[in-house]
C-alpha cells in the first residue's frame, strides 16, 4: 500500500489498528449461517477477518485500483465475491432469493460522504438482520439518541423503529490512515419488531410530518391529522399536543401512528 494514492472524494480512510477491526469483527458475531455484506473493503483489512467466519461474503467496491490488492489477500478462499462498482447503483433486492442465509449481516467500515444514502438503501432494499458500521461520531450520536437529547431527530426515530441501535466503541482519527479530521464511532443496528402491528408508510409520514418545522410543536406539524385522537394518546403518557416531536419516544409515535 506504500505508494497508494488515497483518494479523499471517495472516503477513503483506511483502519490501521488490528485491534480495531478484531474489535469489529467480534461484535458482529457471524458465523457459517451468516451472508455478510460490506461496503468499502478497501485494502481488505476488515474482509479478510470476515471471509473466513462467514458463510459468504459480498464486497462492494468503487475503486478499481483495490482489486489486485484484494485478490493478492483473499486469494485462499472461495466464499466471497467483489463486486466492483457504485454501491449505489446495485440492485439489492435480489440478494435473500439468490444467496440462501438465515441471516443477512452488514459489516463496513463506510464511506462518510455516502452514509445516509448507504443506510437508507440497505433499508429499503435488504433490511438487513443486523449491521456494524463505522460511522462519524457525530452521525453515531445522531442515529441513538433517545428524546429529550439534542441530536434526536427524524433519524433517530425512522432508524430506532426497525433496529435497536447501540454505541459499541470511540475510534481516534489516528487509528485511520490517512487520518481524517473528526472521529469515528462504531454502531450496532439488530432489528426489532416493534412496527409489527403498525403501518410502516403510515408512520414514517407522521414521524416526517411531526419533525417538519423542528421549532413547532406538535399541534402545529400534525394539523393535518385528528388531534383529538393524538391527544387522548399523548394524555396516556403524560404529554400533549404543546409538546415537540423531540420530546416524544418512539413507543409514543407508535401509539399515535395506531390510532391515526
Ligand atoms: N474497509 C476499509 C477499511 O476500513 O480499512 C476501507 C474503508 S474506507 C472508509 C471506505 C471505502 O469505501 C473505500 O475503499 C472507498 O473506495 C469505498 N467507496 C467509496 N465510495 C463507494 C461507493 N459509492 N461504492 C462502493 N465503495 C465505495
Amino acid at each position: 500500500m506504500n505508494n497508494f494514492e488515497y483518494k479523499k472524494s471517495l472516503g477513503q480512510n483506511f483502519i490501521k489498528d488490528d485491534n480495531i477491526t478484531d474489535k469489529i469483527v467480534r461484535y458482529s458475531d457471524i458465523d457459517k449461517d451468516t451472508l455478510v455484506i460490506e461496503i468499502g473493503p478497501g485494502a481488505g483489512s476488515l474482509s479478510k477477518k470476515i471471509i473466513p467466519l462467514s458463510g459468504y461474503t459480498i464486497l462492494y467496491e468503487i475503486d478499481t485500483r483495490l482489486q489486485p490488492i484484494l485478490n493478492d489477500l483473499l486469494i485462499d478462499y472461495n466464499n466471497y465475491e467483489i463486486i466492483f462498482g457504485d454501491f449505489l447503483d446495485q440492485d439489492l433486492s435480489m440478494i435473500r432469493e439468490k444467496y440462501h442465509y438465515k441471516k443477512v449481516f452488514v459489516v463496513a467500515n463506510l464511506p462518510y460522504y455516502i452514509t445516509s444514502p448507504i443506510i437508507t438503501k440497505l433499508l429499503n432494499e435488504l433490511y438487513p438482520d443486523k449491521m456494524i458500521i463505522m460511522v462519524q461520531e457525530e452521525v453515531a450520536n445522531r442515529l441513538c439518541a433517545k428524546n429529550g437529547n439534542r441530536e434526536y431527530g427524524m433519524i433517530s426515530v425512522l432508524l430506532g423503529s426497525r433496529y435497536n441501535i447501540i454505541k459499541l466503541f470511540k475510534v481516534n482519527r489516528n487509528c485511520f490512515i490517512p487520518s481524517p479530521n473528526v472521529d469515528s464511532a462504531v454502531i450496532s443496528l439488530e432489528k426489532n419488531d416493534i412496527l409489527l402491528d403498525v403501518c410502516k408508510k403510515k408512520f414514517e409520514e407522521l414521524i416526517r410530518d411531526a419533525f417538519q418545522f423542528k421549532r413547532k410543536n406538535l399541534r402545529n406539524n400534525l394539523r393535518k391529522y385528528n388531534l383529538e385522537k393524538i391527544s387522548d394518546v399523548l394524555k396516556r403518557f403524560n404529554y400533549d399536543l404543546g409538546n415537540r416531536a423531540e420530546d416524544l419516544p418512539i413507543e409514543v409515535f407508535i401509539e399515535i401512528a395506531k390510532v391515526i
